[in-house]
């Protein structure tokens, strides 16, 4: 876990003077619901105990100036006139939330700040840096202006932020669970209607996530691809139903009747969805339960119908999904995220979690040569300001 105190000594060096307040947000791990976001379903994410840290400190004028450690970079923006960086990609993410919440003030005149960020969330693998970066920046800067946005705002106006300064096409999940998570809970968003409802994670329970270290090349084209298939299930759909306006709206029986209008290509998309809505309701339930073994045996079949139906899983974690599979005190294990590359996420008995690592290790690097990281971790609260 990343030390606070060691972020606002970091602080004191770079501006010499102290920080006003720290804001950190953690990242998240989905742990159940895959590519059914944009169909308006459901997703099961964890905020985890890896975070960024904001800390910062009021000025007078309005100017923002930023140090990353991550990057040892920085940059400063006027208050006035936030534009898009054409030079520093990672500055978008600040200037786009700074950007947002001012948006929502448009009376008044917020003050400039200096800001310090540092984070123990590797970046770019699948554990939403970039979330924990807005929110974290979002929570900061309101703290230093006293204003009071909730966290499904600040959640919404990260999303955009994303969308418009770093120009990607993210859903509202991550920004949600990383703004709204609570310790040793998991989140079930509806995101249809940004309902969400704590599920309580049991405490001998440890959440691992492997990096197959892969990069997620194809996944670009493969997720509108996707996202279009989607969309074509449901105009099919629609004409036998015509309530259903998202593929969320579609139950396991209207799939029975009706699916074999569809091309056998689509049916299998339109298939994974449903099912894994389906999928992420009894997971929920089943946590709320105490019961792992249901949790993990949907989470075994989430990852067979993404590799099958979905057809986004790959070579790499298919072999670290087995691997886990196979392991004792592995209640289950799946891809997490787009697919193509990036991480799978396992359930673990946290008395089991040292041979799961071993095992899922020596398996994956007899198989790919290649040594995945692993990162033990446990449920977590979303955003904390500390003033
Ligand atoms: P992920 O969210 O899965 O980690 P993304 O590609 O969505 O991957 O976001 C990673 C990007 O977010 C980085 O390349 C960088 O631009 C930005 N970012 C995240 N964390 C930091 C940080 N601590 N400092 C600077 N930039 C960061
Ligand atoms: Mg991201």
């Amino acid at each position: 876990m990343l030390n606070r105190n060691a972020v606002e000594e970091r602080f004191a060096a770079y501006y010499h003077a102290d920080s006003e307040v720290i804001a950190c947000a953690p990242g998240r791990v989905n742990l159940l619901g895959e590519h059914t976001d944009y169909n308006d379903g459901f997703v099961l994410p964890v905020a985890i105990d890896r975070s960024t840290c904001v800390a910062a400190r009021a000025r007078t004028d309005r100017i923002v100036h930023c140090y990353t450690a991550q990057f040892d970079q920085a940059d400063s923006f006027p208050l006035d006139a936030i534009e898009r960086s054409a030079t520093l990609p990672w500055s978008n993410y600040v200037r786009g939330v700074i950007n947002g919440v001012q948006a929502l003030y448009p009376h008044r005149l917020l003050r400039g700040a200096d800001l310090l960020i540092d984070s123990d969330i590797p970046l770019g693998s699948g554990l939403s840096s970039s979330a924990a970066l807005e929110i974290a920046i979002g929570a900061a800067f309101q703290a230093l202006n006293h204003l009071r946005i909730t966290g499904t705002t600040l959640a919404l106006l990260a999303q955009q932020a994303e969308h418009i300064f770093a120009g990607v096409q993210c859903g509202i999940m991550d920004q949600f669970i990383v703004a709204l998570g609570q310790a040793d809970h998991a989140l079930l968003i509806d995101c249809r209607d940004r309902h969400y409802k704590p599920v309580p994670l049991p405490s001998q329970v440890s959440i691992v996530v492997s990096d197959s270290g892969v990069e997620r090349t194809l996944s670009a084209s493969a997720y509108n691809q996707r996202r279009a298939e989607c969309a074509a299930a449901m105009r099919s759909l629609q004409a036998h139903r015509p309530a259903i306006t998202a593929l969320r709206d579609v139950t396991v029986a209207d799939l029975d009747q009706y699916g074999a209008t569809l091309p056998p290509l689509i049916r299998a998309r339109a298939r994974h969805v449903v099912h894994e809505n389906a999928r992420t309701l009894a997971g929920a339930a089943a946590l709320q339960a105490g019961d792992l073994v249901t949790f993990g045996t949907l989470m075994r079949a989430s990852h067979i119908s993404l590799r099958d139906d979905y057809q986004v899983s790959s070579d790499a974690l298919d072999t670290l999904v087995a691997a886990a599979w196979s392991v004792p005190g592995c209640y289950g294990s799946r891809l997490t995220g787009a697919g193509f590359g990036g991480c799978t996420v396992s359930l673990v008995q946290t008395a089991a979690v040292e041979p799961f690592v071993t095992a899922v290790t020596q398996a994956y690097q007899s198989h790919t040569g290649r040594t995945p990281a692993m990162y033990v971790c446990r449920a977590a609260a979303g955003v904390q300001i500390i003033v």
